[in-house]
This record gives C-alpha cells, structure tokens and sequence, in this order.
C-alpha cells in the first residue's frame, strides 16, 4: 500500500435525533476507479453522500481527500478541490436552454474551479467556457439540442445534462446519486458509456444507486452498507455473493 487513496472515508458518524444514520461508515475510493455504494433503502447511503460533499456536518469521523482532511469544509472549499457532484435539473433550470445549463454550470459555485482555472479577461473566459461547453455537449450528444429548453428533455438527457454541467468545473471525483432514477430503461446503457468513457479519461467515481445490476455492471468495487454500517466491500463477483448483504436485501 504505497499510494493514497483519492478519498479516504473513516468512522463516519451521524444521528438524526435518536436515529442513527450512519454508524462508523469506513471506506476508500482508489484513484481512477468506479465505486458503487449500494444497500437496501435507510441503508444511510443518501446520508454518507452528504457526509462526504459537505452537505450534512458531520458528528464525528474524517473524510480526507488527497490526504487532506476535509470533514469540517463547506461544500464549495470541496468542490473547489476537485470533488463535486451532480444536481437535478432544478425548476429554475428547465426553464433555461440546454445551452445555458452549460455556460451556469461553469460558473456556479461547483463551478468556481474552472472560472480560477482559467487566465485572461472576462470575454477569454467567457469565450473559454463556451468551446468547453460545446465540447461537452458534443461529446454527450445533446448539442443539437443546445437551443432546446432542459424541461423538454427526456429523463435521459435531463441526466446527461447534470453530468455535463459538473463536467464543466473538470472534476476529479464525480459524486452521482441515482443517476439511473428516471430513466427509461432503454437509455440506461447510455448513461453506462458515458461513465466508462470518462473513468477512461481519468475521472473517478462514488456513485450511489439503486439499481444493482447497473452497478455490478459499472463498478471496480462495491460497498455494500446496511443500517448505517459498511457490511461488504470488494469486487462486484465478491460482493454479489456476500451473505450478509443479501440477507439485508432480502432477509425478512
Ligand atoms: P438510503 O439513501 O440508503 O436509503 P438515507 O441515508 O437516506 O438512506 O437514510 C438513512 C436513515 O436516516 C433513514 O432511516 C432515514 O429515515 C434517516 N434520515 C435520512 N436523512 C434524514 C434527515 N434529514 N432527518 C432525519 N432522518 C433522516
Ligand atoms: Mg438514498
């Protein structure tokens, strides 16, 4: 074990009231690798995702990215180190074009990075983040429908659309929640390629989800968790197999 894990989960704790959510969650994502993190629902998933992008405070435990402990960041400082996630498509969004989504996603605030990143006056930058935007769009095939309002798309192109917006700040890690929630099942290899072509290119990802198969299909490893703890973790043929995890799933 000479290199350091890109992100480094330990003893995560956290209570809702009396509830306990996440029980002592410990877990590493190797640099350059696909990660599902599965478990049936009240699992803590959700609640683990929002440990790690800082959108819950946690009560105790670390999260330490390239080393570095970032637990008590607001989300921002993490996104601003590489680690970001995707949003849906909001209200306010589906009223934007396609095109637009882009140019936001590359200026708010996950955006920050990349509005740092780049030198130059504001209409460089302008123009910087408009040949990324198209790039991107190109890439997900929805620059045809640059023009077209978000909310008119399809479930499946809603979510390449969160992708290429987090794309836009150039991530290191990609955080997806249920990226397949949504979408016609006929779209789902899609979504598939597109996460493999980006892992290729050198992106790793935490990604939370319930369809299992999908992430037996996608990942390097897979956690498995139950009652706010990690049950199992390994390679997707161990993991699949494990007892204990089935019995969460199934057990009575
Ligand atoms: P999963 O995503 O695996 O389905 P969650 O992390 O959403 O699980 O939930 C874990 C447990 O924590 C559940 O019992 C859920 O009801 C509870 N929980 C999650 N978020 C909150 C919250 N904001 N307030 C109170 N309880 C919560
Ligand atoms: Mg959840």
């Amino acid at each position: 074990m000479s290199t350091e894990p890109l992100l480094a989960v330990e003893d995560l704790q956290k209570t809702f009231g009396g509830l306990v959510a996440v029980d002592g969650a410990s877990f590493q994502v190797e640099k350059g690798s696909v990660v599902g993190l599965i478990g049936p629902n009240g699992a803590g998933k959700s609640t683990t995702f929002n440990l790690i992008t800082g959108f819950y405070d946690a009560d105790d435990g670390s999260v330490r990215f390239r080393g570095e402990e970032v637990v008590d960041e607001p989300p921002e400082e993490r996104a601003q180190r590489g680690m970001v996630r995707t949003f849906q498509i909001t209200r306010e969004l589906t009223g934007m074009k396609v095109g637009q989504n882009m140019r936001l996603g590359g200026q708010s605030h996950d955006g920050e990075k990349v509005v740092h990143a780049l030198a130059g006056s504001a209409s460089d930058r302008e123009a910087e983040i408009g040949e990324r935007a198209e790039e991107l769009l190109k890439e997900l095939e929805l620059w045809e429908l640059r023009d077209e309002y978000a909310g008119n798309l399809s479930g499946g192109q809603r979510k390449l659309l969160e992708l290429g917006r987090v794309l836009m700040a150039e991530p290191d890690l990609l955080l997806l929640d249920e990226p397949m929630a949504g979408v016609n099942p006929s779209l789902t290899d899609d979504i598939i390629e597109k996460i493999h072509d980006l892992s290729d290119r050198g992106i790793t990802f935490l990604i939370v989800e319930h369809d299992v198969d999908m992430i037996m299909n996608i990942s390097d490893k897979v956690i498995g968790m139950h009652q706010g703890r990690v049950l199992t973790s390994g390679p997707p043929s161990v993991v699949q197999d494990d007892d204990e995890l089935l019995e969460a799933y199934f057990g009575g």
